[in-house]
């Protein structure tokens, strides 16, 4: 990495959390505008709807990836105590062990064991962390960011469509929502599939029939309630 070349792994993991949020965003408050509109809403409430589907779901998704990665967190801590107990019981087996992971990497013997020692004198627990847990303090669970993030990208989805729904011509919500949606979520699915190595064009088809099928069940539910109203 030192030679300047950037690896697609390092920006993975944050940029499908951040598409599959705004993703979320788009399509729900898409089809919950698409709906209410269908079923003879006016502005005022396509606007109260979307902006309560704002709200929730990004609440939601804060809600539920901070339980997620708290429990991921916890698993973490806890097996780093059991780490922590296991070197100060038995330090030797511990250095066995570390020897071991490092002769199934490829080094040999007398290297792996002087690379061993070397990294459990400088910080045992850290090197145990790492090459035997695969905890890396870089990659380690942090619940708070992880909702906010989430609920940030999902907030910003939701106004796309939100945002459609006010400039649209009376009467042309659905039909401007609709196609404003899925040309977001077509450029969101290509981008996130391109900095994937994916192709992007199977990346936004995708996401698009996804779109299109719910906000096509919304429009249909809503236009039902509309007939009986
Ligand atoms: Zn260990």
């Amino acid at each position: 990495m030192l030679h300047g070349e950037r690896h697609r792994t390092d920006r993975i993991g944050w940029l499908r959390a951040a598409v599959l949020g705004a993703n979320d965003g788009i399509v729900s408050t898409a089809s919950l505008v698409v709906g209410v509109a269908a079923a003879g809403g006016g502005v005022r409430e396509v606007m109260v709807a979307g902006a309560a589907g704002l709200v929730a779901g990004a609440m939601s998704m804060a809600a539920g990836e901070y339980v997620s990665v708290s429990s991921q967190s916890d698993t973490e801590r806890a097996d780093l105590e059991r780490e922590r107990h296991e070197l100060a019981t038995d330090a030797a087996a511990e250095l066995q062990e570390l020897v071991g992971i490092y002769i199934k990497r490829g080094l040999d013997p007398a290297l792996a064991r002087q690379v061993a020692e070397q990294l459990t004198a400088k910080d045992a627990l850290a090197a145990h962390a790492r090459d035997e847990l695969g905890i890396h303090a870089a990659l380690a669970a942090r619940p708070v960011q992880a909702a906010l993030a989430s609920a940030a990208m999902f907030s910003v989805g939701a106004l796309l469509p939100l945002a459609m729904a006010w400039l649209a011509p009376s009467g042309r919500v659905v039909p401007m929502v609709s196609v404003t949606a899925l040309v977001f979520l077509a450029v969101l699915g290509g981008l996130a599939a391109g900095a994937g190595g994916a192709p992007a064009f199977r990346g936004a088809a995708r996401v698009t029939l996804w779109g299109a099928l719910a906000m096509g069940l919304t429009a249909a539910v809503g236009s039902l309630f509309g007939v009986q109203a």
